[in-house]
């Protein structure tokens, strides 16, 4: 078959990157994806019970980037929804990110009233302290919250997701999770914040529809190409391919790790469903300190479905190991010095190699929310439209 690009993974990154070449350009494009569905780790379907579930843990797309929000918006209705996060401590539910309404909720009142006062005074009302920057401080009481902070909401609940302590990673990763001086209980500040009215499933089937693509599920690149990592040549079924090749996988996966594996975390997921109409009071409640997994979440929350009952999910933090089929979905990259070291010696390499780009979160190495993959492939967009001429 003859295209213009072959696109490798129906996330975001390929989706939005297909629908842009086939629309605008007038591409044939071919999408090849390893899983048997579209939609990356955004997949939702209905379990068992008919009840909406994201398959790879709960997506909730919230942007503050307009170019985002209108590009997506042409493939799908919105269900406005701002979502809220408990979080186990001390035996009580109170809001994550730390807020003022959570001080409250912990310490007897003068002792909170000090602490907020302390925080209003200190960084001003509305400032969003990332933990590790408030551990710096010598004022007493906001070193006895900082420490607090640190150790009933942060210390166990990174340890159990990313196997080290928090000063241990990179401040970005903590930092996502700021004390906030405020009563803002929302997870998210961005001015959308939604989910798809119809499910990420169906977004997806919208970005992929144009006839110009076609999708091939059950198909890992590596069954019908390859890639040369010295020259860049491009191989598919058999014969060169002259084509852009993007590829949206493991960058280190494309190199066939031949400098090493990049380190990724990975999750497993515990899917329940209960025969009650509500199991929490909130989409998310996190448990830092107790039990093995680091929050559940409750999908009718987040969907708004109405059914009689309720399903759940469990997520349990673990190493990931490719040849493990409980463990071999990379979810997270895991940044040091080391890691980042080695993943720009394989961007470096696939520099040369005009007709080849690595896109997305995992291509990139790079945490990318849902927005974030969006917004850096409509650029990668321009970037290939611009040099079409
Ligand atoms: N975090 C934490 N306690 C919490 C929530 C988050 O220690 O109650 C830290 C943890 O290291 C986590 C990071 O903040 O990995 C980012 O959290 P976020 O909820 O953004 O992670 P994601 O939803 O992407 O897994």
């Amino acid at each position: 078959m003859s295209v213009d690009a072959i696109i490798v993974g129906a996330g975001f990154s390929g989706a939005v990157l297909a629908e842009r070449f086939a629309s605008q350009l007038g591409w044939k494009v071919l999408v090849l994806e390893q899983r048997p569905h579209i939609g990356g780790n955004c997949y939702d379907e209905p379990d068992a019970h008919g009840v909406l579930v994201h398959r790879y843990g709960p997506h909730l797309f919230h942007t503050d980037n307009p170019r985002v929000w209108d590009y997506l918006s042409a493939f799908t209705e919105w269900r406005p929804y701002e979502h809220k996060v408990l979080s186990s401590i001390d035996g009580q539910l109170v809001p994550i990110p730390f807020n003022l309404n959570s001080i409250d909720r912990l310490f007897d009142a003068d002792t909170a009233t000090c602490m907020r006062e302390a925080l209003v005074s200190r960084f001003g009302l509305g400032a969003r302290v990332p933990i590790l920057r408030l551990k710096e401080e010598d004022e007493p009481l906001l070193r006895e919250l900082a420490d607090f902070v640190y150790r009933k909401a942060f210390l166990n609940y990174t340890t159990k997701q990313w196997g080290v302590k928090p000063e241990e990673i990179s401040p970005e990763v903590t930092g996502r999770v700021p004390v906030v001086v405020d009563r803002d209980d929302r997870y998210f500040t961005d001015p959308y914040q939604a989910v798809p009215a119809g499910g990420y499933t169906k977004l997806f089937e919208k970005l992929l529809a144009h006839p110009n693509i076609t999708v091939r599920l059950d198909t890992p690149f590596n069954a019908v190409g390859s890639f040369d990592p010295d020259t860049g040549a491009v191989q598919f079924e058999g014969a060169p391919f002259g084509g852009l090749l993007v590829f949206t996988g493991m960058v280190d996966e494309l190199f066939g790790r031949d400098r090493g594996a990049l380190p990724y975390r990975s999750i497993r997921f515990d899917f329940q469903h209960h025969a009650v109409p509500v199991f929490q009071p909130a989409t998310t409640v996190n448990y830092p300190n107790e039990h093995r997994y680091t929050r559940i979440t409750e999908f009718k929350h987040l969907t708004g479905q109405q059914c009689a009952g309720t399903s759940i999910v469990y997520e349990y933090p673990q190493a990931y190991d490719p040849a493990d089929p409980e463990a071999n979905v990379p979810y997270y990259p895991i940044f040091d010095e080391r890691s980042k070291a080695a993943y720009t010696a394989y961007a470096d390499r696939l520099g040369g190699h005009a007709r080849v780009v690595a896109v997305g979160r995992l291509a990139q190495y790079r945490y990318f929310d849902m927005d974030d993959a969006v917004a850096n492939a409509l650029q990668v967009f321009d970037r290939i439209a611009a040099a079409q001429g």
